[in-house]
């Protein structure tokens, strides 16, 4: 482990401990924290926990960023993990370089250059979908599932209402649904499916890959306005078909 690694590592542990583990108490020891530069297209950063490791990836965009504004990355992403707030001096340090007109150049370069999709935003005209998936996470699942990235689609599709896609470990869901004539709890239900793909990774049978598992299925059946959220959906599907009817 290199003096470098293992300064990192301590930058995490130190959040964990400011935090004091957040409601779980969870602060991991230094040698269960490991910390990746990853080509990431942009500026994008995750954090997760998998049976008491912790593992964090870093914009390799951030691999000369000074060592202040790695630092307060760190609070903000174990802030994030924690549903704590993160500190405005370390929002601020983070921008700032963030921000810069060269690291924005770089980002931009690299998601060209990268070809990954590109992640807009969480925030939508009508809804944000980090507040519905805090708000998920607590009624439905004491808190224990770690947040993705989540973003609106760049397109208002209307074929694919919402996506999990793993190896990105983002949840997106169609613009076509950021709208004030979509109920919230339609909207809420949709990001609720994504989220149970987290939960319930597809199973492979004879060689067939089952994403929708009976486990799956049965937890579905639990939200509260499941009956509902099908009507509405049949209802998209009908809309979808005669505007379909109607170009042809
Ligand atoms: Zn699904």
């Amino acid at each position: 482990m290199s003096q470098a690694d293992l300064h990192l590592k301590r930058v995490f542990h130190e959040a964990f401990r400011h935090f004091r583990g957040g409601r779980r108490r969870f602060i991991p020891d230094i040698g269960s924290i490991e910390v990746r530069f990853y080509p990431y297209a942009g500026l994008h950063h995750t954090i997760r926990v998998r049976s008491g490791r912790v593992y964090v990836r870093i914009s390799d965009l951030l691999r000369a960023a000074p060592p202040e504004v790695i630092r307060a990355l760190a609070f903000m992403l174990v802030a994030r993990l924690l549903s704590r707030k993160p500190a405005p001096e370390h929002e601020r340090a983070y921008r700032s370089f963030a921000f810069r007109p060269e690291t924005l150049r770089a980002s931009d370069i690299a998601r060209r250059q990268r070809g990954r999709k590109v992640i807009s935003s969480a925030t939508g005209k009508i809804y944000d979908l980090e507040k519905l998936f805090r708000r998920l996470n607590r009624r439905h699942f004491d808190e224990a599932i770690e947040i993705p990235t989540l973003t609106w689609s760049q397109r208002k599709a209307r074929s694919i209402l919402g996506n999990h896609d793993r190896a990105h470990d983002t949840i997106t869901i169609s613009k076509a649904l950021d709208s004030s004539d979509v109920p919230e709890w339609f909207v809420e239900y949709i990001l609720f499916h994504e989220m149970l793909h987290i939960k319930h990774p597809a199973r492979i049978i004879n060689g067939r890959r089952y994403y929708h598992t009976p486990a799956f299925r049965a937890e579905e059946r639990s939200y509260p306005r499941y009956a509902q959220a099908q009507e509405w959906l049949d209802r998209v599907i009908r809309r979808r078909q005669e505007l379909r009817a109607r170009a042809a």
